[in-house]
């Protein structure tokens, strides 16, 4: 069988101008970020973003997020407002995702906003997302590096076996810091956060210092039936459980935990970070183990919890 990790490439400076030379030739490539790999092309070329929905099998529908270098790239696309600001000065660079409304000159494919009139905008902390966005003068439509409706790979490895020989060149930034995607908040009216992430409600909250929305079903741009089953590790996940099944893997979160090749555990120590860090990873692994599904022990709905919690919930399809 051909070795599938010689596409991952060190995140050296020899390196980074190979994936600009891609990238300006409408490649698309894997790229780390704190939350989850990305599979990035240009934002402003619609060959390559036909390129990245055709290879995620992605639905037309489902717009991207746009990553930039700074404040000052960003601000060509998309029009900024108060809120914006005061949420760029506490959180960026790093793991948020605003929705603003795109600006008419801007050179966004079509295809990246699903034909919207708002973009999805986000300017990462990854030093190695940093070093090539600094080398480029386009930003990067930059989907999670996972086949749609599957879960988000955490290393380059992941971003490998997901796509196999159809992705020839991955850089590898290491283990993802967060390990979760984005927090996505739409600020184009009344702040309403669209995903639960890293930054918190809380968090958000304390900045604005007001109560903010969280869209419960992010139903808009959906058609119906699709993208009901997301996150998913390819095989069922149940909730809150405490034993398990035939050929059912158990996620545990705590203390107690036992030493059988079932068990697998997010974090001993109760820490919901590192809980989060390790959800992908588990999952990957216990399907990779051949177990037929996954049982999770309840998870604190709290903190990074609750984006936890919302992932496992679109992976078990409640
Ligand atoms: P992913 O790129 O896989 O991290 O997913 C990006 C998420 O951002 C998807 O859930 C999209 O629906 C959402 N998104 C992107 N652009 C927009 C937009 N203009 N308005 C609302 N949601 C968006
Ligand atoms: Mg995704």
């Amino acid at each position: 069988m051909k070795n599938i990790y010689l596409n991952i490439y060190k995140s050296n400076l020899v390196n980074l101008k190979k994936a600009k030379n891609k990238l300006k030739n409408n490649g698309i490539i894997g790229i780390p970020t704190e939350t989850v790999y990305g599979l990035a092309g240009n934002a402003y070329s619609s060959k390559s973003i036909k390129k990245i929905f055709k290879l995620k099998k992605r639905p037309h529908f489902n717009p991207l997020i746009i990553h930039y270098k700074n404040l000052n790239s960003l601000e060509k696309d998309v029009a900024l407002n108060s809120n914006f600001k005061k949420l760029y000065d506490s959180f960026c660079p790093g793991p948020i995702t605003f929705i603003l409304k795109k600006k008419k000159k801007s050179k966004i494919s079509r295809a990246a906003t699903a034909g919207k009139n708002t973009v999805a905008v986000r300017i990462p902390k990854h030093k190695v997302a940093k070093n090539l966005l600094n080398i480029i003068n386009f930003p990067l439509a930059a989907p999670s590096a996972n086949v749609s409706s599957r879960l988000s790979p955490t290393s380059a490895f992941d971003v490998a076996d997901e796509f196999k020989n159809k992705l020839d060149f991955i850089i590898n930034g290491g283990r993802c810091k967060i390990g979760i995607e984005s927090t996505i908040i739409d600020l184009t009216k009344k702040p309403t956060i669209l995903r639960l992430g890293s930054i918190t409600v809380a968090n958000i909250q304390k900045v604005l210092k007001k109560k903010i929305k969280i869209l419960k079903h992010h139903r808009k741009i959906k058609a119906p039936g699709q993208l009901r089953l997301h996150y998913s590790p390819g095989i069922p996940v149940e909730m809150n459980k405490k034993y398990v099944k035939k050929n059912q893997a158990l996620i545990g979160f705590g203390k107690k935990f036992k030493k059988t090749k079932n068990y697998f555990n997010l974090s001993k120590n109760s820490n919901l970070k590192e809980a989060a860090n390790n959800l992908y990873k588990t999952m990957r692994k216990i399907k990779k183990n051949n177990f037929k599904s996954i049982a999770i022990v309840k998870i604190p709905n709290k903190g990074i919890g609750s984006a936890i919690n919302d992932r496992l919930k679109k992976a078990s399809n409640k």
